[in-house]
């Protein structure tokens, strides 16, 4: 079996139509293994989204192959790609994507929901979910209660629920002030650490750097550089860490 749990290779993807046809990626290979945090960083506009789409199993690539927990992605219908993002996938997204009119604790059920658990067992799944973000004491509040940190740790919390080997953080802490960042950071790291999974994060705020077991760079639509991240990351220079 291979050590990664998410391996992509050749990815290439063209957006938009006509003059306006944008190649986002151009031949991208990326690995994930459990129990490591990956930020992905890149200039706006450089093909991090683009990249997580096609990992997550939402977009479908137009070449190259890739394969989420020993499923291909390749040749597989849209049904298909639906079941590995829904078994094997939790996705966590910079603007919270909560629904307002229910509380945080529904907003996790709900992943649940459409996965088909209810009832007690679901809503034990969801406590649990709350209280690894540390938002037990929050379960009944409704998302505009809420500040933006503890949405973020909500979604997190509801990405987490139906226990995914791989989550995906589309720039979670853009929206955040520096404290708030750091606490959701330090959540996924824990995720990657502590409970095995692999999670990769597309981020350009350089606070984040600490976090990082592995920092892999993107540019116009290509990986073009890689690094072992780590605490001792945080005491260097950011030239020294950059050079
Ligand atoms: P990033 O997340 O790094 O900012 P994206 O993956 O969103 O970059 O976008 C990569 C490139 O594809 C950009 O040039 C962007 O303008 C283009 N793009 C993204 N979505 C579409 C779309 N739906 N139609 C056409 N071009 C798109
Ligand atoms: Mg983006």
């Amino acid at each position: 079996m291979s050590e990664f749990i998410v391996e992509a290779k050749g990815i290439r993807k063209t957006l938009g139509r006509g003059a306006g046809q944008v190649q986002a990626l151009r031949g991208v290979d990326l690995s994930l293994r459990r129990g490591e945090l990956t930020l992905l960083m890149g200039p706006s506009g450089s093909g991090k989204t683009t990249l997580l789409l096609v990992l997550g199993c939402m977009l479908a690539p137009d070449a190259g192959t890739a394969t989420i927990d020993g499923n291909s992605i390749s040749q597989i219908d849209k049904e298909g790609l639906a079941r590995i993002r829904r078994d094997h996938i939790g996705f966590v997204f910079q603007s919270y994507h909560l629904f307002p009119t229910l509380t945080a604790a529904q907003n996790v059920q709900l992943a649940l929901d459409i996965r088909g658990e209810r009832g007690r067992r679901a809503a034990k799944k969801a406590r649990e979910a709350m209280a690894m973000v540390g938002l037990v004491r929050k379960a009944k509040s409704r998302p505009a209660e809420l500040s933006g940190g503890e949405q973020q740790r909500v979604a997190i919390a509801r990405a987490f629920v139906a226990n995914p080997s791989v989550i995906l953080a589309d720039e979670p802490t853009a929206a955040l002030d520096s404290d708030n960042g750091r606490m959701i950071l330090r959540i996924l790291a824990d995720a990657a650490h502590e409970r095995d999974r692999a999670v990769l994060v597309v981020t350009h705020d350089p606070r984040i750097l600490p976090f990082a077991d592995r920092i892999v760079e993107i540019d116009d639509g290509r990986i073009v550089g890689e690094r072992r991240g780590g605490p001792e990351l945080a005491r260097m220079p950011k030239t020294a860490a950059f050079p």
